[in-house]
Formats: C-alpha cells, structure tokens, sequence
C-alpha cells in the first residue's frame, strides 16, 4: 500500500482524513516517521504556510506528503485574522482571547461577512498540488455553543440558525473548510 505523510500531529486531524481515505493509502504522522522538528509557519498566506510543512518533509524524508493551514477571514478587518488566527491576541491557541479581540474589533460593525478557509498542500512524486476548501457566515455579536473550538462560537456558517459549535461534529464535518480540503486531496489520491 503506498504511504504518505500528514504533517501534523494532531490525532484528530488525521482521524478526519483516515475515515475519508478509507483504507487506500497508509497515513503517517510526523510522529511516525520520526520528525520532531518545530515546523513553523512563517508565511503570509495560508498556501505558503501549508508548504512550507509539505516541502519540508518530502525533501528531507523523500516521502510523499501534505501539509494544511486553516484560519478565519472577516471583511469588515480586511481579511484579519487570516494566517494568523491561532495568535490573533498574541499567545498561540488562546481561543478565548482572540475571540474577545474580534468581537471588540467588530464592536458596531454591521458587516458580520467572514469565511473559514482551508489550504491543503500535496507533494506528490515531487509535484506540488493545492487543495482548498471555503465555508461561508457571519460573525455573531456574542458567543453560542460549547462544541468545536478555536472561532466556532462566534460562527454561523451561511444557511443555518445556529453556530458551529452549537453543532456536532459530525454535522460540522460534512461543511466546513477542512472538510471540503480533505474531500478534493481524497479525489485526487483515489485517482493516482
Ligand atoms: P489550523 O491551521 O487548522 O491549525 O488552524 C489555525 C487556527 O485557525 C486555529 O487555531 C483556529 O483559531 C482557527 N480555526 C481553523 N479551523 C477552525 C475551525 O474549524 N473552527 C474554529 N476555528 C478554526
């Protein structure tokens, strides 16, 4: 079975994509294959920044692999938080501070637009190949629901009532960015 390198090690990333995959290819982690490097993302751009962990790996390791980098876009902050969504209010992961920053920057603005984005980067037999998904809403005056994380509270994806994590994951998995990524790489792989 042939092999390929996810560059994250976080499990629950990998399950969503396994579950897709559905056996045809063997999935490794960093962790697998031995990586511990801090692989940071220093680019301006969700693509760049999902290249930089795919470009990584396949040079040094000679493995097929692919790299992701998610994030929030509101229009009304000009597409901030962007690639930096995970540090918007400067500690890395603190959901709860950057979710208070956008509210407060959002304060009196009734341009609620924004978008969840993902870029996945594929190094396939030394070609790249990009994969995104996009998902649609607006950005609620206060937080909703205990479920997801990250932005999900303050999200209402567009044609529904509630926000992601007022639903489960499963529903949430059948629309969001990641998982529209996911599904294009996996029409891919089951073309090679
Ligand atoms: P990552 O590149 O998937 O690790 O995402 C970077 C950051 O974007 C996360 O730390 C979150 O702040 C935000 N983000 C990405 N995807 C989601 C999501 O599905 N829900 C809420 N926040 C997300």
């Amino acid at each position: 079975m042939q092999q390929l390198v996810f560059a994250t090690n976080n499990r629950h990333k990998l399950d969503e994509v396994a579950d897709k995959i559905k056996g045809q290819i063997a999935l490794l982690t960093l962790n697998d294959i031995g990586c511990h490097d801090d692989i940071e993302e220093t680019g301006f751009t969700f693509h760049a920044n999902a290249s930089i962990k795919s470009h990584l790996i396949y040079h040094k390791y000679h493995l097929n692999c692919f790299g992701d980098d998610s994030g929030l876009e509101i229009d009304a902050l000009n597409g901030e938080p962007g690639v930096f969504s995970a540090r918007y209010a400067g500690k890395h992961g603190d959901h709860e501070a950057n979710i208070n920053k956008v509210l407060i920057n959002l304060k009196n603005e009734t341009n609620r637009k924004a978008r969840f984005k993902t870029v996945i980067s594929l190094m396939w037999e030394g070609k790249e190949h990009f994969f995104e998904g996009t998902v649609e809403g607006t950005i609620r005056h206060e937080k909703s629901g205990d479920e997801g994380f990250g932005y999900d509270p303050i999200f209402e994806p567009d044609g529904y009532a509630v926000t992601f994590a007022e639903m489960s994951l499963a529903e949430k998995n059948k629309i969001s960015h990641r998982a529209k990524a996911v599904e294009k790489l996996v029409a891919f792989l089951s073309a090679v």
